[in-house]
């Protein structure tokens, strides 16, 4: 069976706001290609708030889950907080 990720980036028309929804799997494989569309998506939209939906995802690698900083697939369903993606260390 064949793992993909499936990714819908929602933007607000003011763009205030981008809802990334994640759909399918995320592996470890393909975590990263999700942190580089994380990173594109702030650039395309400095000052949006940048949520990641996860409740649609079929599963998350334990790692990836771990990388994100949860423990438990049912914390996702239940968390609303935006996750920002990684900022480049201050000069
Ligand atoms: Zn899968």
């Amino acid at each position: 069976m064949e793992h993909r990720l499936n990714v819908c980036v929602c933007l607000d028309t003011d763009m205030s706001s981008v809802r990334i929804e994640v759909r399918g799997c995320v592996s470890m494989r393909n975590y990263k290609a999700l942190l580089r569309l994380l990173a594109r998506t702030k650039g395309l939209a400095a000052d949006a708030q940048i949520s990641l939906d996860l409740r649609e995802a079929d599963h998350l690698d334990s790692d990836v889950q771990n990388a994100l900083g949860y423990t438990e697939l049912g914390e996702l369903a239940d968390s609303s907080q935006p996750i920002r993606p990684a900022q480049p260390a201050a000069a």
